[in-house]
């Protein structure tokens, strides 16, 4: 697997500055970016069993 960066602006997670907004519930809890290189809130990740792009 390459490296995933944000879908928005291109860049890793360290160095994303998108605000960070979930993209299925617009929440801001606990928000990282995924796999897909989208950015997605703890709820939505557990429920749509997503995983996140760097631990
Ligand atoms: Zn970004
Ligand atoms: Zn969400």
């Amino acid at each position: 697997m390459g490296r995933i960066v944000c879908a928005q602006c291109e860049r890793p997670e360290a160095s994303c500055w998108c605000e960070k907004l979930c993209v299925l519930c617009q929440s801001q809890l606990d928000v990282h970016l995924c796999t897909d290189g989208l950015l997605y809130c703890e709820a939505c990740r557990t429920a749509c069993d997503y995983k996140r792009a760097n631990v």
